[in-house]
């Protein structure tokens, strides 16, 4: 699939999208590029995030995680709809044994920025726990041709190489989020990873490098 990367679009974002400054302008850039390209992101799915820093009511500096919220479709999104979660609160959280999906949403929410933000995505301690600046998520219609098949990791490595992580199904919430980041660790000169019957995770220090 060729990249539909464009410098002079990027450029046009990163001055339409001043105020919220040039790392989110590109996150909201390339998601929209992820976002209109229907092999990526069958029925709207698929979800993006870049970490950055913001400042509380006290001008002290914060590190946060632009997660997509729900309700917004990537192929239109706008800043508002990648919000602002607090890195600290949701790192800690990885340290847990176990976390209900209520419990979850709930830790989540209390960590935003602002309190009208539309729900972070649930796949938001997966974009946590990866130290990447920048963490790209489909749900690409290749990788589910490749993995809903019965040896996965064989007809992965034959098309993407052998320096892609490969996953098992696993249910979506922290037991997810939790493996992808231990896989990481295992692996950190990945490209990406794969989650067998659901999609992949790309990363990068670039908004460009991420999405390509
Ligand atoms: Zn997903």
């Amino acid at each position: 699939m060729p990249s539909s990367w464009n410098d002079d679009d990027a450029l046009q974002f990163c001055h339409r999208s001043r105020a919220h400054g040039e790392a989110l302008a590109l996150r909201v850039y390339t998601s929209r590029l992820l976002g209109r390209e229907p092999a990526l992101v069958l029925h709207g799915g698929g979800n993006t995030s870049v970490k950055t820093t913001a400042r509380d009511l006290f001008g002290r500096e914060l590190e946060v995680l632009h997660v997509k919220g729900s309700g917004s479709d990537l192929a239109e999104v706008e800043p508002s709809g990648l919000p602002a979660v607090r890195l600290d609160v949701l790192r800690e959280l990885r340290a847990l044994p176990s976390l209900s999906d209520r419990d979850m949403v709930s830790a989540v929410r209390s960590a935003l920025l602002d309190s009208r933000a539309p729900n972070p995505s649930v796949e938001t301690l997966l974009h946590a726990f990866l130290p990447h600046a920048y963490v790209d998520h489909t749900h690409a219609e290749a990788i589910l041709v490749l993995t809903d098949q019965p040896d996965p990791l064989v007809h992965v490595q034959a098309a993407l190489g052998d320096d892609v992580v490969v996953l098992p199904w696993i249910m979506p919430g922290f037991p997810l989020a939790k493996a992808v980041a231990d896989a990481f660790e295992r692996a950190p000169h990945c490209r990406g990873i794969v989650l067998a019957k659901h999609g992949l995770f790309t990363f990068g220090r670039t908004a460009r490098e991420s999405y390509e």
